[in-house]
Order: structure tokens, then sequence, then C-alpha cells
């Protein structure tokens, strides 16, 4: 190998160093390696330094284990090597920024309460909501999901939107195809409470999920392993400076209570009496939790995941601890 080459990380390939071990984020191929924490200081210098100076700084031995290392890096396509590491510099996370005053949104739609479905909506749509969950924890069959929901189609063309529905007996696939045509929006519908497990797909971009999983309250929400890890771009530079769960979220909850996520205790007024619009823009307060980023919480701050993890500030066992539906113990690296 010509030694006058730099070994270098593709910038898209990002070390993350945390108590115990660290990883490597392809942000690109959204996948992350493990990386023991005694390579972290060479992995986040790569660049700096040429074969030939890692020779003549290290003993042969040393120097062969490196060398071994960084085609190992280099096989699975997380390094490269170049003569002009200068002409590759690192990505810059510090200006993520988004256009929308409301990214994402949760209703959960309860039975003691109506509201008008549609003008929540439009003013989700308005502040540039790009993600809505509804669910339901009580039965709510798909004929009178369509009627409350039907007004609102043209708004909705916007947004992807996920349903979390309680499965009743009778629901058959072709009814569901034909609400699903009604709304080419959805991404996703879970029934859960189903008794059984089966997962369809019931065209190019629409998935049907039928889960065991008994829903009985927004309880269920809140719980963080690995599965729910996102090694891409848009989450990893969020995470930097905002709470991967709660920036720009807006959620109302099966009371109608306007909050920043339905499992939460503090209401910020009923949606029977402002408009979501009000609160974003005229409660301040309505914002502080968005800024609270992994790097702000005790032990996240510690962890190798903490830019690719979701939080939770809704189930806590301090108000800035880790949350209390993670297992993981980065000091332990397990
Ligand atoms: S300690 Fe924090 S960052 Fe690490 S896995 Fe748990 S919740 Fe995620
Ligand atoms: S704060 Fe917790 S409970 Fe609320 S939406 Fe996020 S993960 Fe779920």
């Amino acid at each position: 190998m010509n030694e006058s080459l730099y070994p270098l990380l593709y910038s898209s390939c990002i070390p993350v160093k945390g108590a115990n071990k660290s990883i490597i984020c392809d942000l690109q191929n959204q996948c992350y390696i493990h990386l023991p924490n005694e390579l972290y200081d060479i992995v986040d210098t790569l660049g700096e330094y040429s074969l030939s100076q890692y020779r003549s700084a290290n003993d042969l031995e040393t120097y062969l284990l490196l060398e071994k290392y960084f085609f190992s890096l280099e096989e699975n396509r997380f390094l490269f090597f170049t003569h002009t590491p200068k002409m590759f510099p690192k990505l810059d996370f510090e200006r993520w920024d988004c256009p929308s005053l409301i990214s994402n949104a949760v209703i959960d739609l309860g039975t003691s309460i109506q509201f008008n479905l549609e003008n929540v909506i439009d003013d989700l749509v308005n502040m540039g909501c790009q993600y809505l969950q509804i669910r339901s924890f009580d039965t709510l069959v798909l004929s009178d999901l369509s009627y409350r929901l039907i007004n609102a189609r043209i708004h909705l063309k916007d947004i992807n939107l996920d349903l979390i529905l309680k499965y009743y007996q009778g629901c058959k696939i072709s009814q569901i195809k034909e609400f699903a045509d009604l709304f080419p929006c959805i991404s996703t519908i879970t029934f859960h409470s189903a008794g059984f497990e089966k997962f369809y797909e019931i065209s190019s971009h629409i998935k049907v999920t039928y889960t065991k999983t008994v829903i009985i309250d927004e309880t269920h929400c809140g719980k963080i392993n690995s599965e729910h890890f996102r090694a891409n771009m848009t989450a990893f530079a969020e995470n930097r400076e905002w709470n991967s769960c709660l920036n720009r979220k807006i959620a109302i909850d099966k009371n109608g209570q306007i909050k920043n996520c339905p499992s939460m205790e503090f209401s910020y007024g009923l949606i029977t009496e402002r408009s979501i619009r009000e609160v974003v823009l005229n409660i301040p307060e309505f914002r502080d939790l968005w800024r609270i980023s992994k790097d702000k919480i005790q032990v996240c701050r510690d962890c190798e995941y903490r830019y690719i993890c979701s939080d939770c500030r809704a189930y806590l066992e301090d108000p800035l601890m880790k949350p209390a539906k993670c297992s993981y113990n980065p000091y332990q690296g397990e």
C-alpha cells in the first residue's frame, strides 16, 4: 500500500464516543458499527496523518493492527484512502434547522370529546406538519374515522399519516383497501389488541400490521430500544441540538387536551376552546421541552447512541434524567 495515503472516514460516517464504548454512524447507509473506546481518538482524527506517519509513531505490531483495522473499515465502506484529505471537510451539524413550526403530531381520538378534526389538520398543515399519528385505544370503525377525516382529505395530502387502531371483528381487508384509497397519505395502519400477529402490504406504500399487543392508553409509549434508533442525516443533526421526540411536536390527548405529548400531565387548554395554532404561536413555554437535547440529559449524554436514539420526557425519575423506560447502561455498555 502506498504509505503517503491518508485513511479518512467518509463525511457521512461520524464517530460518537460513549462512556464505555463508541460507535461510527454511517448516516448515508443508515447503520452503525461498534468501536472500542481505545480506537476512538484514532478514528476521530483520521485524515490528519498518512500511513507513513502512523508507521513512524507506532511500533511495528501496533502499526500492523491499525492498518488491518483501516482495511476492515474500508471494506465495510466507512473509510477510504486519499492523498488530499483537506478536500473532504467534515459535515457541519451546527446549522440544522427546519422550516416547519410543527413537524409532527399525535392525536388520540377518545370517546369523551368530539372536536373538529378538519380544523386541527388544517392548522397542522399550515404550520408545516409532515407526520401525523392518529391513535384510538377504544374501537373506532374505519367508516366512522373516514367520516371524521373526509373533509380534511385535501389538507392531508402533504402529510404522512400513521394510524394505530383497536382491532375489531368484521374489519375486512377490502374495507381497509377502500379506506386507504380514500386517504393515500396513509403510510401504516396498526391494529392493536388483535389476538394474532400478521403483516400485509396492501399497496406499494401502505403497510397493515395486526399485533397481539394490547394498547389500553398512552402509557404504552416511551419505551427505548435499538429498534427505534435512526442513524440518518436528519435525525442525527436534529438530535444534537433538539429533543429527539418532542421537538416541534404537538399532541391532543384522548380528553381533547392540547399537550406536548399525550402522556404528559400539563395541558395548554382544551381543543374545543382554543386552537393548536394559538398554543404554538402564543405560549412560549410550549417550546421549552424542544431544546432538551441528549447532551443535556444525565446518563444519555455519556451514551454512544445519543444522537441516533429517541427520547422520552414523559416517563422519568428526574426531569433531566434518561428515560425511565430505557434499560441500557452506557457505563457498563450493556
Ligand atoms: S441511555 Fe439515553 S441515549 Fe442511551 S440508549 Fe438509553 S435513552 Fe438512548
Ligand atoms: S415523550 Fe415519551 S410518551 Fe411522549 S410521545 Fe415521546 S416517547 Fe411517547
